[in-house]
């Protein structure tokens, strides 16, 4: 069995300041923000990095980026926002399973 952090968000073993759910991904807070709003959209499925996806995972890869502005904007970033997925130790990912930040100001 992995210890992995965002496996126990999914299976609400830790808590989380979830903004978003589905059968597929969870959206929640990040607990060290780096903007007045950062969220974290993972998958539910545990995927270590970007290097790790496949073609296979283009229609959870395309949800979660066209999730992105719906969720941004709820949160008042209409504006507009950044995003960063960090990728592999070299890429500064210190939680291995697969997040996108979202982050701005509204
Ligand atoms: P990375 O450097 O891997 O791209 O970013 C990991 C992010 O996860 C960091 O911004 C960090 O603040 C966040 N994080 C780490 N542990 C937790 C946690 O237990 N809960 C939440 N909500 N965020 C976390
Ligand atoms: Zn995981």
């Amino acid at each position: 069995m992995h210890d992995c952090i965002f496996c126990k968000i999914v299976k609400g073993e830790i808590p989380a300041s979830k903004v978003y759910e589905d059968d597929d991904v969870i959206a929640f807070k990040d607990i060290r923000p780096a903007a007045p709003v950062h969220l974290l959209l993972i998958p539910k499925r545990h995927i270590e990095s970007l290097l790790d996806c496949t073609a296979d995972d283009q229609p959870l890869l395309g949800k979660m980026l066209a999730l992105t502005p719906v969720l941004a904007r709820e949160q008042g970033l209409g504006a507009g926002f950044k995003t960063a997925i960090n990728t592999g130790l070299a890429g500064g990912q210190e939680v291995f399973h697969l997040h996108l930040h979202i982050l701005g100001t509204p």
